[in-house]
């Protein structure tokens, strides 16, 4: 079932011009937005845990903060637009009920994905408001937490916590709840395991036959070991084979490595790929207590590096960036010139 015969959306020949305009902004971490808000288990919870029954401790689900502290996501999303993004992305990373089965609030996905997307709308609507530029609501669809190709019991190979079909099963739900909200386009995003990809893409093509149109795909694995493959085993030469036939708008790679290391896989996947490419690093390594050092300048500079040797399309960071991160990789990729498609 592919969906190449429904109607594109208007977004379509938009974002395709800019990007073939200029190198396009993604958005930085929630994660360390969040962090700094400082919230204990009441702001997280808010009557949330009450109206959906459940009595899992909700400190540290941060997706369930797009309800319970709309304001202070919408914030979040505001001042990233502000440090020139042009692409953000809902903080829906978990919002499946694969993933949100860990604190028991399945029964809340549909709201945090259609709200999800409307509140990064909101802000970006505000941030439009000021300067006139275009912006898009990325609606983000993480891996969840279980892998459909690896065991994780050593003892029994052949063992799987979760099939492609309960993945497509609630990756359908949360892209029709991002579509519902508002979403310009999906991104399916730190890929580990292609299998988990696959069946979010199959997810997406069953929401937009619903929707009676296509959103762009922007499609974005992790390479986790030095040696430079997913934790499905793959070289990004063989991931971009796997994904292709979605046609994405961009295909691309974030988290995991700092943008120093990611570099030759970047390069790999630029010199296969006819899509656009993507790449949004983490800012570093992360250090003995797990935390990001790299300051907005160095990540900036080998960000621009990528662009000086026409390796991308879109950037943005990952784990440990900023809104300050933002502000200097827009900066630093200003006046370069996108990669040439094929
Ligand atoms: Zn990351």
């Amino acid at each position: 079932m592919l969906p190449f015969s429904l109607p594109p959306s208007p977004v379509f020949p938009v974002l395709d011009a800019l990007a073939r305009e200029r190198i396009l902004i993604l958005d930085g971490a929630m994660g360390t937005q969040i962090q700094q808000l400082g919230l204990a288990e009441e702001d997280y919870a808010g009557d949330c845990a009450c109206r959906h029954h459940s009595d899992h401790p909700q400190k540290g689900n941060n997706d369930l903060l797009i309800l319970t502290q709309p304001q202070a996501i919408e914030e979040i999303h505001f001042r990233y637009a502000m440090a020139g993004a042009d692409i953000v992305e809902t903080n829906t990373f978990s919002a499946t009920t694969i993933a949100q089965a860990d604190y028991g609030m399945e029964s809340a996905v549909r709201d945090l994905n259609v709200e999800g997307a409307r509140i990064v709308r909101r802000a970006l609507d505000r941030a439009t408001a000021i300067d006139g530029k275009p912006r898009f609501v990325a609606g983000a669809v993480g891996p969840t937490n279980r892998t459909a190709s690896i065991s994780p019991d050593v003892n029994d190979p052949g063992f799987r916590a979760v099939t492609f079909d309960d993945l497509r099963t609630a990756y359908s739900q949360q892209v029709r709840g991002l579509i519902e909200g508002g979403a310009d386009l999906i991104l399916i995003e730190t890929i580990f395991d292609t299998l988990n990809a696959k069946a979010a893409i199959f997810a997406c093509f069953e929401a937009f036959a619903e929707a009676g149109r296509r959103l762009p795909l922007m499609i974005s694995g992790t390479i986790t070991d030095a040696s430079g493959r997913t934790l499905s085993g793959q070289t990004p030469t063989a991931f971009w084979h796997s994904v292709r036939h979605a046609r994405p708008f961009t295909v691309g790679l974030n988290c995991a490595l700092g943008a120093a290391a990611m570099r030759p896989h970047l390069a790999e996947l630029a010199g296969v790929a006819d899509s656009f490419t993507c790449a949004y690093p983490n800012a570093g390594l992360p250090n003995a207590f797990g935390q990001y050092d790299e300051g907005p300048e160095d990540t900036a500079a080998q960000v621009a590096r990528f662009a000086r040797e026409g390796l991308v399309n879109v950037v943005g960071g990952c784990c440990g960036t900023t809104p300050d991160h933002i502000r200097a990789i827009a900066d630093a990729v200003t006046g370069l010139a996108p990669r040439a498609v094929k």
